[in-house]
């Protein structure tokens, strides 16, 4: 007991702990950094990233979703709303396709249940609601997300097909 309180004094007066934590200091100080300066830096993305979502269209401009509703029958947290009706030429589309990200989970079970690869997941990860229903993406909106990164999201789409 004696000893340990001498030997605590000694640490303490020669600022042994100090010099300790400072040696700690030094070590990281020249180390590789690991962390990134986000914004200006971002983290590296998986094809596979579940961000934000986007309704795609085919090439010619005409829109993927059929309206079969299955992505609304699987997500678990029932965020999906889907209303649709027939059009003249006999097809069916979509006329309300709502996603409320607030419900989402982000689980992926609507891209992997869409048989004609029109919902994704973007690697879209910065947006944000500042009043209620900002959060509310309708078909407009995620059409157009479809539209401004259909080509990242066609990229993304045929590295994970690799994976299968
Ligand atoms: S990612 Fe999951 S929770 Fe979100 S809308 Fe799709 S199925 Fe629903
Ligand atoms: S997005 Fe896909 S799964 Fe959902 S209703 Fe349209 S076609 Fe069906």
């Amino acid at each position: 007991m004696m000893i340990q309180s001498i030997r605590k004094f000694f640490n303490t007066f020669l600022l042994f702990e100090l010099l300790k934590g400072m040696a700690v200091t030094g070590r990281y100080l020249f180390a590789r950094k690991i962390t990134v300066e986000y914004p200006e830096e971002k983290a590296p993305q998986s094809p596979r990233f579940r961000g934000l979502h986007a309704l795609r269209r085919y090439p010619n401009g005409e829109e993927r979703c059929i309206a079969c509703k299955l992505c609304e029958a699987v997500c678990p947290a029932l965020a999906i709303t889907i209303e649709s009706e027939q059009r003249e030429d006999g097809t069916r589309r979509t006329t309300r396709y709502d996603i409320d990200l607030t419900k989402c989970i982000f689980c992926g079970f609507c891209e992997e249940s869409c048989p004609v690869d029109s919902i994704v997941e973007t690697r879209i990860y910065e947006y944000h609601g500042e009043k209620r229903g900002d959060l509310i993406y309708t078909k407009p909106m995620l059409l157009a997300i479809g539209d401004a990164y259909e080509e990242q999201i066609a990229q993304d789409r045929a590295a994970d097909a690799k994976y299968r």
